[in-house]
């Protein structure tokens, strides 16, 4: 029914392009395209004997607009689900308003060179106004509305796990669960062991740009900031157990807080390991984390990307990591005039993902939401001109898809609050 292209083949991409294949249904042809086409060869050559959907592959530098619009143009897609990295969803989102092409991703836009003087002005400025710092925002997405509106196309963005799925569980607990959600708190547990002193489970350079941020939360439509790492609170739980979680900046906040201006408060936790923390204050105090380019032996080279180098591919941690990820929100709230909570989560364990499709759960948490998030508006479902998150649509089919796909849900009255 539907001919897609999926640009980069990361940790991510792998289980996406597993999960198209499963669902030849809706994914009849398929191109994956991305700066290494041998990786893109090989995972063609992984699913084609297992899957009626047509697979063909393509190399392209999606930092380059003419270099996409030429592929999409001869590939002549439906969709684009962006599954590179969060630098190109701009470049993306202008080839397929070139094209006429329905857009999706994963995660929202941010620079590579955040010492560009034009982006650093824009930057500032919105630090001021709105209070929170993180180098990545919405803003520069939701200014593509008018113009898919106009061209009548839709962007769905981030339906990864979080942000997608548990922006689909707060639209799902307010259609079915509340009159009134006064409080929000997102929780991410990955209860893995990958065995390694230090590793992290999805691009590194993202990665860690995201968690070494200010953490911040959206309180009474206000965005406050706070050092990182400096909120932790302990939570045990389901399938997982014990864990320390600490209050990061986090997507969905910023959408949630736009699309449901009526919930007081909007938190995010992810837990760590102190080998994790330990590892990241080093590396951090001594300058790894740096995204400024510094001269070495004749040689331009930015910290984070030799740091990137270094340490394992997420997309080899599979056959190595142990144990379960827990992710999903608690809510406070009102119904039909008493007070109500609610824990609405998905438990994915490792192993069983890799026994799969080969790969880790954070991956696999990743990819089947992007899976379930392009077949959405590639079936008409989740169709509609402009820019949108997904919490902007009816979840009923999204929750639908997740039992079906390999993420099912549960939804817990009465749980743990975290103060
Ligand atoms: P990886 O680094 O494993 O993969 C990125 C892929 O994009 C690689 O195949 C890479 O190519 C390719 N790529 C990078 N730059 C370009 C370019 N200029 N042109 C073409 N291809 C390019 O990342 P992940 O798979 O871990 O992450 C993918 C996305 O998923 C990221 O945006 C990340 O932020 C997001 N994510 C979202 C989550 C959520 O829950 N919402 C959770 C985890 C990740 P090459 O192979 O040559 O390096």
């Amino acid at each position: 029914m539907s001919r897609v292209l999926i640009i980069g083949c990361g940790g991510v991409a792998q289980v996406a392009i597993a999960k198209c294949c499963q669902n030849s249904e809706v994914f009849t042809e398929i191109m994956i395209a991305s700066r290494t086409k041998e990786k893109c060869d090989a995972v063609k050559a992984r699913w084609e004997k297992e899957t009626s959907t047509v697979i063909t592959t393509a190399q392209v530098d999606a930092d380059k607009k003419e270099e996409l619009v030429a592929l999409i143009n001869s590939y002549k897609p439906e969709v684009v689900l962006n599954v590179a990295l969060p630098y190109q969803d701009l470049t993306i989102m202008d080839a397929c308003l070139e094209c006429g092409v329905h857009y999706v991703d994963t995660a929202n836009y941010e620079p590579e060179d955040t010492d560009d003087p034009e982006w650093r002005a824009i930057y500032e400025k919105r630090c001021q106004e709105l209070g929170f710092s993180a180098y990545f925002d919405y803003s520069w997405q939701w200014a593509y509305q008018e113009k898919f509106e106009q061209a009548g196309l839709t962007a769905l963005c981030g339906t990864g796990f979080d942000p997608g799925v548990t922006s689909v569980f707060c639209a799902y607990a307010k259609k079915h669960y509340f009159d009134r959600i006064d409080t929000i708190d997102i929780l991410d547990c990955n209860g893995g062991d990958h065995g390694y002193p230090f590793a992290t489970n999805f691009n590194p350079e993202i990665n860690l740009r995201e968690v070494s941020a200010p953490g911040s939360y959206m309180e009474n439509g206000k965005w406050v900031e706070i050092p990182a790492m400096s909120i932790k609170r302990e939570y045990d739980f389901p399938e997982v157990g014990m864990k320390d979680m600490y209050l990061l900046h986090h997507e969905e906040i910023e959408a949630l807080g736009r699309n449901m201006p009526e919930v007081k408060r909007i938190r995010f936790f992810m837990t760590f390991g102190q080998s994790y923390l330990t590892h990241m204050n080093c590396l951090e105090n001594v300058g790894m984390l740096s995204t400024t380019p510094i001269e070495f032996e004749g040689q331009q080279i930015v910290p984070i990307q030799f740091l990137k180098a270094l340490l394992p591919d997420p997309a080899s941690l599979g056959p190595r990591t142990v144990g379960k990820t827990n992710i999903g929100c608690i809510f406070t709230g009102v119904k039909d005039g008493k007070e109500k909570t609610l824990y609405i989560y998905n438990v994915c364990d490792h192993q069983e993902c890799y026994r799969e499709v080969g790969s880790q759960a954070i991956s696999y948490t990743t990819g089947v939401p992007a899976m379930i998030g392009t077949a959405l508006v590639a079936s008409g479902l989740w169709k509609k001109p402009g820019v949108f998150t997904t919490d902007e649509f009816d979840p009923d089919p999204y929750m639908e898809a997740l039992n079906k796909w390999g993420l099912p849900w549960v939804v817990e009255e009465n749980p743990v609050l975290v103060d």
